[in-house]
């Protein structure tokens, strides 16, 4: 089917969220694509495009911004600009009925496990056979890489199980092929993400086997450099930093949301770890690897949190010295354990309290940033931006972490290549480097 002007009505999709969110985007992307649909991802759009929200339902925040997202597209094809609107994802799952008798524009409401109905709604065959066909939204040389689907974790803050379901792995053998697709078509990094990366196997072969798909990944020529993002403490399996050892393309690095520390707010959250076995693990990961780059994120303003267990908090930031770290303020839910709490603090004592660890962690940041000045990094160039090349080095994950800017004037450096760099600058989240090779 053609425009008047001939031109051929386009699919474009916007992503809200997280990198699951990206994946799965990218999967639904590929399966449109491979059918001969015109597909393209948050570009300008014509009157007879369709617009697909991919959206977030994690946090009043995140909520808010798809709301926010999907009114405005509402009022777009209220005014002839595009010609078909569709919501798909955590928030159409969580709140799709709700949505759909507010915001009548829309023509379709999907949830987060709806693929082949939303494929057959544009008039396309679901194809089984097109594993690993995404489209990349990210730069071709990295991808994100969702080896397992939902969670089977109790944490008494979190919605994501609400409208992600209950854990499921992708088989080792799908994993390996669609590696080596994405490796075939250019891609260096494979960024490892679930909604709980280290309980990948138990469903579906009844025990942990992170270990086993890490070492089947690296074994695919090419990949250079393979990062693990959302492990969970408890019950840690540290055979995977065995792994991390053997294995020259598997990062030194691991990001694992710690979401707190104190004994009274671990119980609060049903973490299923105290503090004492969380300082405990992260002496034993860095026992068995010292040069690991450790990210983690925090929590505050659950409810019942008292200005001492966030004393405990600023406490272990300090003592531990995370390299990377991240921190969200509360976000009362419902239908979660801690919605049915009082949310006893305000917007202001939360934001203060997530503030308090921030500036610690500035300073141990730019602390370690700076014991890096003379030193040499493999750097992966991510893009030109101004008057740099902005990469990053095995310790950083897009998006999230540090950078390294290195003037382009007179160096040269090509996207998605690997540069040795020597750092000869630092702040509290970016490296200034020049290339030696
Ligand atoms: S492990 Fe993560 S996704 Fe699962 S319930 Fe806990 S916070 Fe939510």
């Amino acid at each position: 089917m053609h425009t008047k002007q001939g031109k051929k009505p386009r699919i474009n999709l916007i992503t809200l969220g997280c990198s699951k969110n990206t994946y799965d985007s990218e999967v639904l992307m590929g399966q449109l694509n491979s059918a001969g649909k015109e597909v393209m991802h948050e570009q300008k759009v014509r009157k007879d495009d369709t617009v697909i929200i991919n959206t977030c339902g994690f946090i009043d925040k995140a909520k808010q911004e798809s709301v926010d997202t999907i009114l405005e597209w509402a009022a777009a094809k209220e005014k002839g600009k595009i010609s078909k609107l569709i919501v798909m994802g955590c928030l159409s799952e969580r709140y799709g009925e709700e949505l759909a008798a507010e915001i009548p524009q829309v023509d379709k409401f999907f949830g987060t496990k709806h693929l082949p109905e939303i494929l057959k709604y544009l008039e396309v065959d679901y194809r089984h056979e097109l594993i690993g066909e995404r489209l990349l939204t990210t730069p071709q040389h990295y991808a994100y890489f969702k080896i397992a689907e939902g969670c089977d974790r109790p944490c008494s803050f979190c919605a994501i199980p609400l409208m992600r379901g209950k854990h499921l792995s992708t088989p080792i053998e799908e994993l390996v092929l669609q590696a080596k697709k994405l490796v075939a078509n250019g891609t260096k990094e494979l960024i490892l993400i679930a909604q709980e990366l280290t309980y990948y196997g138990q469903d579906l072969y009844g025990k942990r086997r992170l270990d086993d798909l890490l070492r089947a990944l690296s074994d695919v020529n090419g990949l250079e450099w393979i990062r693990l993002q959302y492990a969970y403490p408890s019950q840690f399996p540290l055979e995977i930093i065995d792994v991390m050892k053997e294995r020259e393309n598997i990062c030194n690095y691991l990001d694992m949301p710690l979401q707190h520390i104190s004994d009274n707010m671990l119980k609060a959250m049903r973490r299923g770890i105290t503090a004492r076995k969380t300082y405990e693990l992260i002496d034993s990961i860095r026992q068995k690897l010292p040069e690991i780059t450790m990210r983690t994120t925090m929590l505050v303003g659950h409810p019942g949190e008292t200005e001492k267990d966030v004393d405990d908090l600023e406490e272990f930031i300090i003592k531990t010295k995370f390299d990377r770290l991240g921190v969200f303020t509360y976000s009362h839910e419902e239908n979660t354990h801690a919605g049915t709490l009082v949310d006893d603090l305000d917007e202001e004592i939360k934001q203060s309290r997530a503030d308090r660890i921030m500036e610690a962690q500035r300073e141990i940041s730019l602390t370690k940033n700076t014991d890096k000045i003379g030193k040499e990094y493999k750097v992966l160039i991510d893009r030109h931006e101004g008057e740099y090349w902005v990469g990053r080095t095995e310790s950083d994950s897009p998006e999230v972490d540090n950078e390294v800017l290195i003037e382009s004037k007179e160096q040269y450096a090509r996207i998605g290549d690997f540069s040795k760099v020597r750092i000869y600058d630092a702040m509290e989240y970016d490296l200034f480097g020049e290339i030696i090779t």
